[in-house]
């Protein structure tokens, strides 16, 4: 209701009394926000923004088929696992019909970071191991196991530094490696791995990586790495598992998952964020030998996974994706956007990189001298804010543009977003050159 509409300060002092400041909000102007419909957002003040940032609603915000499947779903039958019911079998059918053979058994959770949790639990169980291979920068979640398995959590501010039974790779990131060809950097980061993964003598129990590292920037890895990382890690007992949360449901356009780039299969996939385009559902889904492990005995039982409602909602997602052809127009969408964002690279020396694939984009934001301008990529994401465009930054540096919208983001939205930056870079390099003037 406009009319009750309460101030920015006013809500941000409520918000303070109860929510705690670990929780952080987005943009030096936090944004009170309204409705969203498809890939726009509308704050209190019905101003309508595009969102190029949102990779949860896979679909789209608010779409009507999986708000219609929640609400049908909700209205006749809601329940647990412990009962048989269509919506689990269906649902899994259908997602497990997305996989290669081998991986077909699913394990049903509420979020990201439940799976993450469980694949671990699974991986140790399965292969009677303790250690596990992660790569710098990566995130798997927020529990316990997620925060030792991440990286980015473990290393940076409030982080206790890596556990023991941790093993920690580089990120095989090919921009700013030093090396001329991609076939290199992927040997160099290879031969770094599985140095380390020989010194282990067989204890490792899983190596976990995201097919393109979010928090690390929107980095594919190299090329050839998880070819010749994945063999060493079985050889010595372990298992492979490939954290899909980000880049998985067709996101990337020219393939369904991640691993499927690199022309890989792991063991074990974890599975969130756009699984339920909001709906809080994630899963674990592995090979019948794991799984087989993991029926030790102990019950598996969670009282929200695999829900009627869930699986409604996440049969709605799949069915969205195939019927309006939402990866291919990923495809589509992302090739135009990657190819104007490498024209804006080649017109302003502040763009590093330009990497990513189908609607997962990173753009990495440079000083002269090929340093991260951490300040500069800040400017630009407040900037297109205020121009009512949502992306994000990420990376070590928080120097790295995200990009990764709702899958409904079309090329006249990518225009849009495109056109805005070249202002907003011009604006900034004008200032900087008249900066630079007065100095001298
Ligand atoms: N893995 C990756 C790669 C993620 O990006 C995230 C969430 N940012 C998670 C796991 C955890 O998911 P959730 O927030 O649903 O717990």
């Amino acid at each position: 209701n406009e009319t009750e509409k309460q101030t920015l300060e006013h809500q941000l002092n409520r918000r303070t009394k109860n929510i705690s400041n670990a929780l952080s909000l987005s943009y030096t102007e936090p944004i009170q926000m309204s409705r969203s419909a498809f890939q726009f957002m509308y704050d209190t003040d019905g101003n309508t923004i595009l969102d190029a940032y949102n990779n949860i609603m896979q679909v789209g915000h608010c779409h009507p088929r999986v708000v219609e499947a929640g609400q049908r779903t909700m209205a006749r039958l809601n329940t647990n696992t412990r009962y048989v019911y269509e919506e689990l079998l269906s649902y899994s059918e259908k997602l497990l019909s997305k996989f290669p053979s081998q991986l077909n058994k699913v394990f049903f959770v509420n979020s990201g970071s439940a799976a993450s949790d469980l694949a671990m639990r699974m991986a140790k169980t399965h292969t009677n191991k303790k250690k596990v291979m992660v790569l710098e920068h990566g995130y798997h979640g927020n529990t316990q196991n997620g925060i030792d398995i991440s990286h980015y959590k473990y290393n940076h501010k409030g982080g206790k530094g890596k556990m023991e039974h941790i093993l920690q790779t580089p990120m095989p990131k090919v921009y700013g490696c030093g090396f001329e060809s991609e076939s290199e950097a992927s040997a160099h980061y290879s031969d770094i791995t599985k140095k380390q993964i020989a010194d282990e003598e067989g204890n490792i129990a899983a190596f976990i990586a995201e097919p393109i590292v979010g928090c690390g920037g929107q980095v594919p890895l190299a090329q050839n790495y998880l070819k010749e990382v994945y063999p060493k890690i079985r050889a010595q007992g372990g298992i492979c598992i490939s954290d899909e949360v980000q880049v998985g449901f067709g996101r990337l356009g020219s393939h369904f998952w991640g691993y499927e780039m690199y022309n890989v299969v792991p063991d074990m996939v974890i599975l969130g964020k756009p699984m339920g385009n909001g709906h809080p559902i994630g899963a674990v889904v592995t090979t019948s030998e794991i799984a087989e492990s993991f029926d030790n005995g102990m019950e598996f039982f969670s009282s929200f996974g695999g829900n009627p409602v869930s699986c409604g909602i996440g049969e709605a997602v799949l069915d969205v994706i195939e019927e309006d052809r939402l990866q291919a127009h990923a495809f589509e969408v992302g090739s135009y956007l990657k190819d104007e964002l490498s024209a804006l690279k080649e017109r302003y020396k502040a763009i590093g990189d330009v990497r990513g694939s189908g609607l997962f984009l990173g753009v990495e934001i440079i000083r002269p001298n090929g340093s991260p301008d951490t300040a500069l990529a800040q400017t630009i994401k407040n900037s297109l804010r205020e121009n009512y465009i949502l992306i994000s930054t990420d990376g070590p540096y928080d120097n790295v543009l995200k990009i990764k919208p709702p899958l409904y983001f079309n090329l006249t939205n990518s225009a849009e977003l495109i056109n805005q930056l070249k202002i907003i870079l011009d604006k900034t390099i004008k200032i900087d050159n008249f900066k630079q003037n007065k100095k001298k």
